[in-house]
């Protein structure tokens, strides 16, 4: 029984307003996407990854990304789909009856490492379900329709969801089937706890992630992450 990546790779990236999709931009010489790819290729924790990308770039894929960074431990490159959780779903479907425990993780966040796998890795066989989080450091209001305050959060009890986000694959598979097949416009499913939420399922436990493990989305957000990428080359 095998530990599963699905490394995401499907997005538009509209938010970053570049020509090249966000998860192929090059972060100091490489693509986004190779720094989790590298991550999950080298820790023994992982058996195998699936890396899901736009549909049509399968193909680019395997050859620029897969073959070109040599790595072995990626058993298939599907298409994803419109919505994050609709990629995740072919990805779950593709992972197979040998997964016991899926990984899911945003490949526009290069600044995971090998101690957050195990510390998620050895949470989730106690839970059955865990996600990278870190306490948020700014006050956090909701704001109504005409764009006025309306009520602030307790900061206290308020985290910034990060992935990866582990979880047992028959339980999370099984969740996905009936979201999917429910399928409610009016329901903005942006994480994978969210569909374990909405189907009824463990409660889901918060494991430390990192101020660092950033998602790539608007154009700041890169020399920040070389920034810490750089940092992290540095010999101690
Ligand atoms: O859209 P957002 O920036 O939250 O995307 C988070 C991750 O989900 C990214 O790695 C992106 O490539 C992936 N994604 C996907 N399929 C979609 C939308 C996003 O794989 N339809």
């Amino acid at each position: 029984m095998k530990n599963t990546a699905i490394v995401l790779a499907a997005g538009s990236g509209s938010r970053m307003r570049s020509d090249r999709k966000k998860q192929y931009m090059l972060l100091l010489d490489r693509p986004v996407v190779c720094y989790s790819l590298d991550v999950f290729e080298k820790s023994p924790r992982i058996d195998n990854i699936i890396l899901v990308c736009g549909a049509g770039d399968e193909t680019w894929c395997r050859q620029e990304i897969v073959e070109a960074y040599h790595y072995k431990k990626v058993k298939s490159v599907v298409a994803g789909g419109k919505e994050r959780y609709h990629s995740v779903y072919e990805g779950l479907k593709a992972a197979g009856d040998e997964c016991r425990t899926v990984l899911i993780h945003d490949g526009a966040r290069p600044l995971i490492d090998e101690a957050m796998i195990g510390r998620l890795l050895d949470e989730v066989e106690i839970c059955r379900a865990c996600v990278a989080a870190m306490p948020v450091k700014d006050t956090i209001k909701l704001s109504g329709q005409d764009g006025y305050v309306e009520e602030t959060l307790p900061r206290d009890r308020l985290w910034m969801i990060q992935t990866p986000q582990v979880f047992e694959y028959r339980m999370i598979l099984e969740a996905y089937r009936k979201v999917i097949q429910t399928d409610d416009p009016a329901v903005k499913i942006t994480d994978d706890a969210m569909v374990l939420e909405y189907a009824g399922g463990p409660k889901i436990k918060l494991v430390e992630g990192s101020y660092e493990n950033i998602k790539i989305t608007t154009p700041e957000d890169i020399p920040a992450a070389e920034a810490f990428l750089k940092r992290g080359m540095l010999p101690l």
